[in-house]
């Protein structure tokens, strides 16, 4: 066998699964332990500083340099105390990683020696010199350095002896650099417009919170097998490699017993992930072969996010001890399910009240009907935006294939919802919209009780009960990125819906009256985003096309749904983005997506030229010698009897070998050609449109020749290897 994969299959082997880690201790007594939450703030801080920071957590209040000394100060301590020897601001550039850049506790002393050190100014900012982050134009100048700011809203915590500091990214001129920034603003808007419509009911609700519970989808690939890959290495993909004559037909994984080594891993990760601070609930096996799942009790969002970036250095970090790589790619391999992160979401006020589920008594279901239905509406308005959002080179890859998610936004509401708002909007069809006393429009309104089994895993965007779940989204992804233009939608509706109850407010409507003038007007305009079918199916598309709804066929195409009026409108009255910002992001979204396709067909040109072609050749070679020794043997007639098949594979895999050459030349050729367009956004379409299929048909010949060629000497680690951990 080729000893490059011979040997990475013998390492497979000898990794055996390691010893349980989970500490044999109750999770409850070493959770939080690295986080420096409000219970060790009150520890920690003097009174006027811990009254400080939770007035900036709750209310947002700014917090003054000579507190944020004495904040600063008793961080130091505790991190101290728990090992920590430097400190980080932590933030997440517009790259889906997150950054760091670390520097010590000390200072030293004149007289020699160093002292440990902290001051309220390193804390609250920090100038990371990280010119190097896309910025998309917004730091052209010399003046648009980007510095950090500190979010009390998520709380420090230690990893690898570092006290990381969650921060946003901001240039100079405040413009957001980063994926926290927007989405901190998107959070703040939908809190104010919710706030709005909640206090028309309850005058004491003081805030308004979005929730999130973010599920997390990966495989797990053995380390040697990966590094023997270097497709896996460098695109955090197979770009080649035939599928496996069984993988996921048999639906013998999902939810399957997880196997031991996996498990070691998990119990592993688990218990770093809850000394985090990480609510980790379920853990189970996907469909996909190798694939797993975990997911944490849902919190406030953007803390949400942050746990999710936080657990996917986790895992990263403790695969390695157990010998394992952990890939959040959207779609590692081709012919089994991809990966994505459903954002369970949901609006919940400091009183705990779930604005998102269905109440018992009318009254409350006035207000559920108003946030239920301008999420509706809000989606079903900038559905294209949505979907823009969540497309990226990744996604592009499981997009519109026959799994998660569809490539057009669709909304689910189940089978009781469904009736509830059709009644709702045909009641008294013909005439105006009544003024009906009180009494009689709220006898119109159900108590709902939706079915929480009516569950329609087709669709990208789902009521499961009490929350919708966005399916959509890829697993590699910061979630902030999608998240931030849901919560922009909603504010928008939201606003929407509390200035027409304001007009017929004024007009002489009861409140109940405008209510449901506003909710029925809301149930039609935006009926086109729903659909109860299978999201998958070739009539949805269909059906979906003369609906109006767009979908994604082309991600940078797609793109350009983040520069058009609607959308900047959208992001500039809600305070989020600004012009310059939405087009600066657009810039990078085109580019990485650029960049990332650059890479892959590279390395494809790479497989091909030096690794599948030369063991075609020499496959072809030894057949070559068989034939000839065969005709030496034999006499004319029989040698043509005996050698017709073998002749026939040598003529296939010359014509295998020939297509590979002229398809890498080919993409090669076009790379060239594109690379010249200036503009990058019109580059990134080039290369959707040409190199993008050119990379899928140049696949389809290497995976012709593994099929073909002598299993011995086939140099990468094939599907059945890679996708079966015991
Ligand atoms: P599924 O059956 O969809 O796979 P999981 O249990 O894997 O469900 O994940 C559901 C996620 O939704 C969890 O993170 C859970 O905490 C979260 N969740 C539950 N209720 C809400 C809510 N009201 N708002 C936001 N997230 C929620
Ligand atoms: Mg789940």
């Amino acid at each position: 066998m080729s000893s490059f994969r011979k040997r990475a299959l013998d390492e497979f082997s000898s990794h055996k699964a390691e010893r349980f880690f989970m500490e044999e201790r109750p999770i409850s007594q070493f959770f939080g332990q690295k986080v420096f939450d409000m219970e060790k703030m009150r520890r920690y801080l003097s009174n006027e500083a811990f009254q400080a920071v939770q007035l900036a957590v709750t209310e947002g209040v700014k917090i003054e340099r000579r507190v944020a000394d004495q904040i600063a100060s008793g961080m130091k301590t505790w991190a101290v105390e728990n090992g920590a020897t430097h400190y980080t601001h932590w933030f997440h550039p517009m790259t889906d990683a997150t950054a760091e850049k670390h520097e010590a506790f000390v200072d030293p002393v004149k007289t020699g020696g160093m002292f440990e050190n902290f001051k309220g100014e390193a804390l609250v900012q920090q100038e990371p010199d990280a010119s190097s982050f896309p910025n998309g134009g917004l730091r052209n100048t010399f003046e648009a350095r980007g510095y950090t700011a500190w979010d009390p809203s998520s709380p420090a915590f230690i990893m690898d002896q570092t006290l990381c500091i969650p921060t946003v990214f901001v240039a100079y001129t405040g413009e957001s650099l980063d994926q926290k920034t927007p989405h901190l603003k998107s959070l703040h808007a939908l809190d104010k417009a919710a706030l709005e419509i909640v206090r028309m009911f309850d005058k004491d609700t003081r805030r308004v919170n979005a929730m999130l519970g973010v599920e997390q989808e990966y495989f797990l690939v053995d380390e040697a097998l990966y590094r023997a890959r270097p497709d896996l290495m460098l695109c955090n993909r197979t770009v080649v490699g035939h599928t496996a004559a069984k993988d996921q037909q048999l639906e013998d994984h999902y939810f399957g017993a997880i196997p031991s080594r996996v498990m070691a891993f998990m119990k592993d990760f688990e218990t770093e992930a809850y000394k985090l601070g990480v609510t980790l609930k379920t853990r189970h096996n996907e469909v996909a072969p190798n694939q797993f799942e975990c997911a944490p009790v849902y919190s406030e969002a953007n803390l949400a996010v942050d746990h999710n970036l936080m657990l996917m250095i986790l895992m990263r970090k403790i695969a390695k001890k157990h010998k394992l790589k952990v890939v959040f790619h959207e779609k590692p391999f081709a012919g089994v399910n991809g990966s994505g992160k459903h954002c369970n979401w949901s609006m919940v006020t400091d009183k705990g009240v779930n604005l998102l589920s269905p109440g018992k008594t009318p009254k409350n279901n006035l207000l559920f009907l108003a946030f239920f239905t301008s999420v509706i509406k809000a989606v079903y308005e900038h559905h294209h935006l949505l979907m823009a959002g969540i497309s990226n080179l990744n996604n592009s890859y499981r997009l519109g294939g026959n799994e998660a998610p569809p490539a057009v936004m669709s909304v689910f509401l189940g089978s009781t919802l469904t009736s509830v708002l059709d009644s709702l909007e045909n009641f008294d069809k013909d005439t105006d919209i009544p003024v009906l006393s009180e009494l009689d429009i709220i006898g119109k309104i159900p108590s709902i009780r939706p079915d929480n089994t009516d569950r329609n895993r087709t669709s990208p965007f789902a009521f499961t009960g009490n929350r919708f779940e966005f399916r959509a989204v890829g697993s590699s992804s910061n979630v902030a990125s999608a998240m931030f233009i849901l919560n922009a939608a909603v504010t928008e509706q939201l606003v929407e819906f509390k200035s027409i109850v304001d007009e017929l407010i004024k007009d002489g409507y009861k409140k109940e009256d405008a209510f449901m003038h506003v909710i029925r007007k809301f149930i039609a305009d935006s009926k086109k985003i729903r659909f109860e079918g299978n999201g998958y199916s070739a009539e949805w598309q269909k059906e979906a096309h003369s609906r109006g709804l767009k979908g994604v066929n082309n991600v940078p195409v797609a793109y350009r749904a983040f520069v058009d009026k609607k959308s900047v409108k959208l992001f500039s009255k809600t305070g989020i983005l600004n012009e310059r910002e939405v087009e600066a992001r657009f810039e990078v979204l085109n580019e990485t997506y650029v960049k990332k396709l650059q890479i892959e067909a590279r390395v494809l040109g790479d497989l091909a030229t030096n690794h599948i072609i030369p063991t075609a050749i020499k496959f072809q070679n030894s057949l070559i010698d068989n034939v000839l020794g065969l005709k030496e043997l034999f006499g004319e007639e029989e040698y043509r009897a005996l050698t017709s098949e073998q002749i026939e594979i040598i003529k296939k895999v010359s014509g295998y070998i020939q297509k590979l050459r002229e398809d890498v030349r080919g993409i090669k050729d076009a790379r060239k050609r594109i690379n010249s367009i200036e503009d990058v956004a019109e580059k990134a379409v080039a290369y959707a449109e040409n190199i993008y299929p050119y990379m899928e048909k140049l696949r389809i010949s290497a995976d012709k020749l593994e099929m073909l060629v002598d299993d011995e000497l086939w140099p990468l680690p094939k599907y059945r290897e890679l996708l079966f951990l015991r």
